[in-house]
């Protein structure tokens, strides 16, 4: 996918992996080890800007083509898929105000990013996952306010971010078409931060409950008009699943270099491992593999560029991306033999980290239903 990227995008390109190899590729075994958010090392990816790459130009954003965020968003994902998450979330919490929300909206929220602020999408229920339109969180207008309660679950970045993008039901008996979507500062009375996650994966990322009891918000937080949040919310995740591929592809290059590094320097029967043909070809499948999810990255993201509806290739490039990046990660532990198995060497933490892209952002089997629905009708 070089090909495709800018000038612009190669110098910034190589910023970033100066960043991944000095601060973040050595530490995150210890994030990885205790689950610590990595709050001093996120405040330099924020100075530099990492967590801007999709904020538009005309908000102060670095104007950047998405293909270009896409590879600078891979090279943090092969040094910490975590850390990724965490930049790639407050973006997903951010993209709302973007698609819906009015130009007061955009500065306020932009600007905030841009400080140096983390933004977070609250959709999950305990009791409304994949089918998202059962969620019971209530906005009851009342006075010029909205006033939120319930629980959303399994937020990243939930007790992390300066605010969040929120769907809830202003009309409960209406499903879908009932929900709305609002914009709530952390520290908005009200909200409060419920029990955090002990992940398998990405476990330098935030995950948690927020918890919302008698929150006011006022009428001007609503993100587009009442039962507007469902489409904005399904928009969100149309792009917020091409990124989670580009952080899958950089799990799955990880794995490729850390495979082919130790490959050629493990020795069996008189030979390197890499100069087995099994294993060569093992390796030319993983990279068969890793690319092919690039390109359909990319064709999402070029089609987002040109701001045309990318629903099925976004569903194709996550579900296809993750479900590669699971099987890249597991032949990298397969190369190392049992020691890919050992924790003592990184590629074990490439097939947990891998997991979870099957699971968010709407589960491979709902990538599934899209492409069908897409398909079939
Ligand atoms: C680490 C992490 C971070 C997350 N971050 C966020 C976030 O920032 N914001 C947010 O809003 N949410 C977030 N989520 C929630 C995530 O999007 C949901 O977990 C996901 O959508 C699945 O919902 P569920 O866990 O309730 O599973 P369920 O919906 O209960 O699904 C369980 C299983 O049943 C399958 N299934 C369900 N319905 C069907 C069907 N009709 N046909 C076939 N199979 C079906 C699913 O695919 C899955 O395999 C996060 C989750 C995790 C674990």
């Amino acid at each position: 996918m070089a090909y495709l990227i800018s000038e612009v995008g190669k110098e910034l390109l190589s910023d970033v992996s100066r960043f991944c190899e000095s601060q973040i590729r050595q530490k995150c075994r210890s994030w990885d080890e205790t689950g610590e958010w990595p709050k001093e090392c996120i405040r330099q990816a924020m100075e530099l800007g990492y967590h801007t790459f999709d904020i538009p130009e005309e908000f102060g954003g670095p104007g950047i083509s998405r293909i270009d965020a896409a590879a600078l968003l891979e090279e943090i994902a092969k040094a910490d898929a975590g850390f990724a998450v965490t930049l790639a979330a407050s973006g997903l919490g951010l993209r709302p105000v973007l698609l819906a929300g009015d130009a007061g909206q955009k500065e306020r929220a932009c600007g905030r990013i841009l400080e140096g602020a983390l933004a977070a999408f609250c959709m999950t229920e305990p009791q409304a996952g994949s089918d998202a339109a059962a969620g019971t969180v209530t906005a009851v207008r009342d006075d010029g306010c909205y006033v939120l309660n319930g629980t959303k679950c399994f937020i990243t970045n939930g007790s992390k971010a300066a605010f969040y993008t929120v769907t809830a039901k202003t009309e409960p008996e209406a499903g879908a078409a009932g929900i709305t979507m609002f914009l709530v500062d952390a520290d908005t009375p009200g909200l409060r931060i419920g029990a955090k996650e002990d992940k398998m994966g990405i476990r330098s990322s935030d995950t948690c409950e927020v918890v919302f009891e008698d929150c006011r918000i006022p009428v001007e937080n609503r993100i587009g008009a009442e039962g507007e949040g469902f489409s904005i919310a399904m928009k969100t995740l149309d792009e917020g699943r091409v990124w989670m591929a580009c952080i899958a592809a950089g799990i799955a290059q990880r794995g490729i270099d850390e495979a082919v590094a130790y490959g050629k320097l493990r020795r069996q029967f008189g030979r390197p491992l890499t100069a087995h043909q099994a294993l060569r070809f093992k390796v030319a499948d993983m990279v068969i593999k890793t690319e092919t999810a690039r390109q359909m990255t990319a064709h999402a993201l070029l089609k987002l560029d040109l701001g045309e509806d990318c629903r099925m290739e976004a569903a194709i490039a996550k579900c296809y991306a993750s479900d590669m990046a699971m099987e890249v990660a597991s032949e990298a532990i397969q190369i190392f033999g049992g020691y890919g198995y050992s924790r003592e060497y990184p590629v074990e933490k490439l097939l947990r980290d891998a997991k979870i892209f099957q699971i968010f952002e709407g589960t491979n089997e709902i990538q599934r239903m899209v492409i069908a629905g897409e398909t079939i009708g």
